[in-house]
């Protein structure tokens, strides 16, 4: 369709009146946002936040992936789902509350766990992946699926009363990826368990983190102001600060490298 050729009827430009208004984005952002497609892998306490405000927002084209189902500890954390969800799939409960607020987005379900052969067939020719996974083995597989297709991505993590979060842009050839932050032979030897089931999370510490990856996601698709890229910013929820750490591309990365 050609640029800037507005698509949206009134009730449309009444829903997301509030976003247009704003500077650097207008009915040219909401666009964006409409004809986006964004791939939400963990649908818990970072995923939840994050779906619901890129629905919300008017992303038109969600996928959502988690093999898992909803649990009742779950439901302290995890606002896209709800008690009568318990035992549901967690994609396909989250499907059912974004389609509650906005019925116009269009959301794929994934209930189960990806190869990396069909992650990068999922997240190809996607506007942005957001990594809200809880542990090394599924960061490292997605990030290597982000490197090959040259798909950003917005990477979070929170455990008890901190967090952090960083944007990896991989449409450019200069991004720093998870692999040059933390090298994947050292998560393979740590015994070390990072999950907030058992170290555990207090609940508005990945509301934060979640909002803010949907946040970059909205930056990233729309390319207003600046995102984290190669920014790793470090969320300590008691003291209520942030700290922020520069990352560069390691030019011996095993995964970003060789592409
Ligand atoms: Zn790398």
């Amino acid at each position: 369709m050609p640029k800037n050729e507005i698509t949206f009827n009134d009730e449309q430009l009444l829903r997301y009146s509030r976003q247009i208004m704003l500077p650097h984005f207008g009915v040219e952002g909401q666009q964006q946002l409409q004809d986006a497609h964004v791939v939400i892998i963990g649908i818990g306490g970072l995923g939840s936040p994050a779906a619901l405000y890129l629905a919300a927002s008017g992303v038109g084209s969600l996928t959502l992936v988690d093999f898992d189902n909803v649990d009742n500890s779950n439901l302290q954390r995890q606002i896209i789902h709800n008690t009568g969800n318990i035992g549901d799939n967690k994609a396909a409960s989250a499907k059912k509350t974004l389609l509650a607020i906005n019925p116009e987005t269009t959301i794929n379900c994934i209930d189960k766990k990806l190869t990396l052969e069909e992650l990068n067939s999922i997240i190809s020719g996607a506007s942005c992946v957001i990594d809200a996974t809880d542990n090394f083995a599924a960061r490292f597989l997605i990030n290597r699926a982000c490197v090959k297709q040259h798909v950003a991505l917005v990477s979070a993590a929170a455990i008890q009363y901190q967090g952090q979060i960083c944007v990896f842009d991989l449409r450019l050839e200069n991004s720093a990826c998870y692999a040059c932050l933390y090298a994947e032979e050292q998560a393979d030897n740590s015994q070390e368990n990072t999950s907030c089931s058992e170290n555990g999370i207090l609940a508005p510490v990945v509301g934060v983190l979640g909002s803010m990856q949907a946040l970059e996601a909205i930056k990233l698709i729309c390319n207003i102001g600046e995102t984290l890229q190669n920014r790793l910013f470090i969320f300590d929820a008691l003291a209520l600060q942030w700290r922020t750490i520069k990352l560069n591309k390691d030019p011996k990365c095993q995964v970003c490298s060789l592409r």
